[in-house]
């Protein structure tokens, strides 16, 4: 079994996500000096597929990162994403919604964003906030945010059908880690800046999230577009687990170097 196997969420079946420890490796035995030299060979083949994808111009890739506060989200861009050459990616963050964005259907900004042919988009939250914190603070009725899963599948068939491969990823940590992991913003002058004291508002709805979680998980992995759920406790096996899965879809598309449009082989270069 693939990575990719072991993690997606199956079409329509509902995770149980309080059944997936999120300090668990799925398909990895080695320790976690094991799992960083793994991802440095991960990360080679990354950059090969990307070169390729972007002299092929052909297709696009986008990548959808979402997970509860300090669930690695950044932590991953930095140790994954990083292998693509900068020119040729785009790391999008979406936050509250500006005046304008508000004036427009809540998937405007996303498709503004999404990658152009040899391109990867990285999104850090995504159109999923609109199921997820829009639903759990009741930013819009419910009638309103019912209707998303659906509107959301129809977009991603959409990007799909024109040669955009969706992967998307939900980095699941446990309360504990969370907490572990605010203190260490709380007490380290150098994570201060994370610090977002709306966040411990977000901490008390746990349970909402994750079922906000479970039900955007359940209705939106499609074969167009699939979840993975990364046990994201350990960093080094979440950023192995989303490489290798990356990896594998990278074989998939298969980009091609394009075939010359003249006969190069007669050119003398001159002096
Ligand atoms: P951060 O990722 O820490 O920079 O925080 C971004 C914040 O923007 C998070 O609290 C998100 O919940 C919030 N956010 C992102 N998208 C939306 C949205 N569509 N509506 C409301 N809040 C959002
Ligand atoms: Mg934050």
């Amino acid at each position: 079994m693939t990575f990719a196997d072991l993690l997606r969420v199956a079409p329509g079946s509902p995770p149980d996500l309080s059944a997936v420890a999120p300090d668990s490796t799925p398909g990895f035995e080695g320790n976690k000096a094991e799992a960083r030299e793994r991802l440095k060979g991960l990360r080679g083949e990354l950059a090969d597929f990307q070169e390729r994808l972007w002299a092929e111009s052909e297709q696009s890739l986008l990548i959808v990162l979402q997970a509860m506060d300090a669930g690695g989200k950044d932590g991953l861009i930095r140790k994954v994403v990083s292998a693509f050459n900068p020119q040729g990616t785009r790391v999008t963050g979406f936050g509250v919604p500006t005046e304008e964005e508000l004036r427009h259907d809540y998937l405007w900004r996303i498709h503004a964003a999404t990658p152009g042919k040899g391109r990867i988009g990285a999104f850090n939250r995504s159109h999923y906030e609109d199921v997820l914190v829009v639903r759990v603070n009741e930013l819009v009725p419910e009638a309103v945010w019912r209707q998303r899963y659906d509107q959301i599948n129809a977009f991603e068939a959409h990007l799909a059908a024109n040669q955009t491969r969706i992967a998307k990823f939900y980095l699941h940590i446990s309360r504990d880690e969370q907490r572990r992991r605010f203190e260490k913003r709380l007490t380290k002058p150098d994570k201060h800046w994370k610090w977002s004291s709306g966040d411990l508002e977000t901490r008390k709805k746990w349970d909402e999230f994750q079922a906000a979680y479970t039900d955007a998980l359940a209705r939106c992995s499609t074969d167009a577009a699939p979840w993975f759920v990364i046990p994201a406790d350990r960093k080094w096996y979440r950023d192995l687990a989303v490489a290798e899965i990356l990896v594998e879809i990278a074989g998939q598309m298969s980009p091609q170097w394009p075939q010359p449009e003249e006969d190069l082989s007669g050119i003398v270069v001159p002096e």
